[in-house]
């Protein structure tokens, strides 16, 4: 017996948030229905909303961070990663100082992701160099 069933969620790709329901078919997501009692979206969604599942299993979706070595880019896992980051900020806020330094958030993640981007900005670094893509 096939198991289907759908997850109320909210779209990832805009701050419009449109409500959706991710169709999940034998423990493997298929597709995305729009929320009819959705008050932001009235049951509809653009294309983006429509598709936002495909990511999810795509063969050429990152798993995991990348480093470049030379001109080879290679996986590396997030401890590795963020020690580099960590590094290469702290080098450059010691040499230029911390207006060196900008932080870019993203309408992608979410109110407290963006409020934690301009806490680390300046709290941590001691910049206010903080901008936003929705901006743009
Ligand atoms: S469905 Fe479209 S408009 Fe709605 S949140 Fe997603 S990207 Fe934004």
């Amino acid at each position: 017996m096939l198991d289907f069933h759908c997850v109320r969620t909210v779209c990832p790709y805009c701050g419009a948030g449109c409500h959706l329901l991710l169709e999940v078919l034998d423990g493997k997501l298929v597709g995305t229905l729009p929320c009819k009692e959705d008050p932001v979206s009235d049951g509809k969604l653009c294309a983006k909303g429509w598709n936002a599942w495909r990511y999810v299993e795509h063969p050429e979706r990152l798993r995991t961070p990348l480093l470049r070595r030379g001109s080879v880019l290679e996986p590396v896992t997030w401890q590795e990663a963020l020690e580099f980051l960590a590094a290469k900020l702290w080098g450059i806020r010691e040499e230029h100082g911390p207006q060196a330094i900008g932080f870019f958030a993203s309408a992608k993640c979410t109110n407290e992701e963006n409020y934690l981007i301009q806490k680390l900005a300046r709290a941590v670094m001691g910049t206010n160099n903080v901008d936003h893509c929705a901006r743009l």
